[in-house]
């Protein structure tokens, strides 16, 4: 084996060098993002593979994770930090950068539909 050297990284699934900013190869990048539409036209959940009925994630998978949220929501709340990125609000749900980007994303939300 080749001593490693730091200029090219190679792709983790075969001898080529990696795209910038991949850890893959272009053909193997390509592949994985292939496989990851395939498996979401397909109807399956993105997660687990099974049957997900046309939505990301099947209904277990949905559910752990919106349970994940409310529980990191909550407890973020009770401890007075930012609910969506965990820092410090000084009582506010929402710390100033993150209201300042949700207000922001709701007014062009709003000037795009209308
Ligand atoms: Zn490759
Ligand atoms: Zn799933
Ligand atoms: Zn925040």
């Amino acid at each position: 084996m080749a001593a490693p050297r730091k200029s090219t990284r190679r792709c983790t699934k075969c001898d080529r060098p990696a795209a910038p900013g991949h850890r893959q190869c272009r053909a193997h990048v390509a592949y994985f993002r292939e496989y990851r539409r395939k498996r979401r036209e397909a109807g399956r959940c993105i997660q687990c593979g099974a049957g997900a009925r046309g939505y990301q994630l099947c209904t277990a998978c949905a559910e752990r994770s919106s349970e994940l949220m409310r529980e990191r929501y909550r407890e973020r709340r009770d401890a007075g930090r930012c609910v969506i990125c965990g820092a410090a609000s000084h009582g506010e749900s929402l710390c100033r950068p993150c209201a300042t980007h949700k207000a922001r994303s709701r007014r062009r939300l709003r000037a795009e539909s209308g």
